[in-house]
């Protein structure tokens, strides 16, 4: 008995049939004795339906009224979530981001949630109703409706974890939990019972999709365990928590990122100050680098390569060609066909060997890597696009075979 917060993404609420499953879910909780809250995405593709929808009237429109438009979605879900609870002859009601007290930054299409004033949902648990809230959304201090950034819903049932101090929240999704790779690709993947904090979100910024990675911090910082589960089979799911490696693993994943874009400066000045330069009108524009290598000078050249994400591969190009311009240079090489291939786990603090091992398995694939870089418990690979799956598989291989 206590206070349960479930979430349910867009793919768990897609249709009339997954509305009816998650009813059932949720009302076996509220039968056990929990109080129950629910945080719901839009249903499918409803937000990109409604980002195409803004296009086709207005490709610049305000970020406001995008907001304005992006948070009916949520509504959508639910209030048909709330009906087929009632229709199953149980008491539930439906709030928007607003009516249960999302406080947020004023940033539309980017806010963060400065509070959950919890009130209403306290209330309306009292009376007993099963409380159905918009994920995604909250209400700014000009009292306009914000939204959080894509796949801000599981944020929103963190942060309502965390106001309430509920004793659990479960994530449902389509998959039946956090994997060591993607198993729609790697054969023997398999499932986790549970991975830290700071391993999962590794995991989430390497674009594994189970979580968001804001969530994951919000998980961490408030101490609230999680559990990614799926809507469609009733079986345990991966905890997410703080824990001491109980596994005993060295690593608990591998993943792969393909939005990717490798860019050289070829023969800059070899000189003080150069990589502050570059990498300061990078950050300028807020275009976040990962993996950084530079090259010893020579005849007082240089080279600096790094990567970036492809949503600001045009922008850091042009940047790059704008500082050749002015500090002098050779060229500026980019390259699209390039993949991102991470081996993440606590284990690797503590157990030496951990990026050999990964190497041996990709020259025994005969993959060639272009870039490394590590941290305490992630080592990642720069190589090309073509081999990037044979690399999962194989760096998969060794470590769990
Ligand atoms: N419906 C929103 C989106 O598609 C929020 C979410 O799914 O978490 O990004
Ligand atoms: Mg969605």
């Amino acid at each position: 008995m206590g206070l349960i917060v479930q979430k349910f993404g867009g793919s768990s609420v897609a249709n009339a049939e997954r509305v009816l499953n998650v009813a059932s879910i949720v009302t076996d909780t509220y039968k056990s004795g929990n109080d129950v809250v629910v945080v719901v995405s839009a249903q499918g593709d409803t937000t990109d339906d409604l980002i195409a929808k803004a296009a086709e009237i207005n490709p610049n429109a305000s970020k406001r009224e995008m907001d304005m438009l992006l948070t009916a979605g949520e509504q959508i879900s639910i209030s048909l979530l709330a009906m087929a609870i009632e229709s199953l002859g149980f008491p539930s009601v439906s709030l928007l981001g607003w009516q249960a007290g999302f406080k947020t930054t004023s940033s539309y299409g980017t806010a963060r949630i400065k509070k959950v004033e919890s009130e209403r949902i306290r209330a309306e648990l009292d009376k007993k109703n099963i409380v159905i809230v918009a994920g995604f959304q909250g209400i700014n201090k000009y009292e306009d409706m914000t939204t959080l950034g894509r796949g801000g819903s599981d944020t929103s049932a963190v942060a309502i974890a965390a106001a309430m101090n509920a004793d659990k929240c479960q994530i449902f999704t389509d998959v039946e939990g956090v994997y060591t790779a993607d198993p729609r690709k790697v054969e023997n993947a398999r499932k986790l019972k549970e991975i830290n904090y700071d391993e999962m979100l590794e995991l989430a910024t390497l674009g594994a999709q189970v979580l968001n990675n804001r969530s994951v911090e919000m998980a961490k910082k408030y101490s609230v365990e999680l559990e990614v589960l799926s809507s469609l089979v009733r079986k345990p799911g991966t905890i997410v928590k703080e824990v001491a490696n109980m596994e005993k693993m060295l690593i608990s994943g591998v993943a792969k990122d393909k939005d990717i874009l490798r860019i050289s400066l070829v023969g800059v000045p070899d000189e003080p100050g150069i990589a502050f330069k570059v990498f300061s009108r990078l950050a300028a524009k807020n275009i976040n680098v990962d993996i950084i290598l530079q090259s010893v000078g020579r005849d007082g050249k240089k080279d600096i390569t790094f990567t970036v994400g492809s949503a600001s591969s045009k922008e850091a190009v042009a940047l790059m060609e704008e500082f050749i311009a002015s500090h002098g240079g050779e060229k500026v090489i980019s390259d699209d066909k390039v993949a991102k291939v991470s081996i993440v786990g606590a284990g690797m603090e503590t157990h030496a060997g951990v990026a050999a091992k990964m190497f041996e398995a990709l020259y025994e694939a005969q993959v060639n890597i272009q870039m490394i870089s590590t941290s305490e418990i992630k080592t990642s690979v720069l190589i090309n696009v073509d081999d990037a799956d044979k690399a999962v598989s194989a760096i998969h291989n060794e470590f769990f075979k």
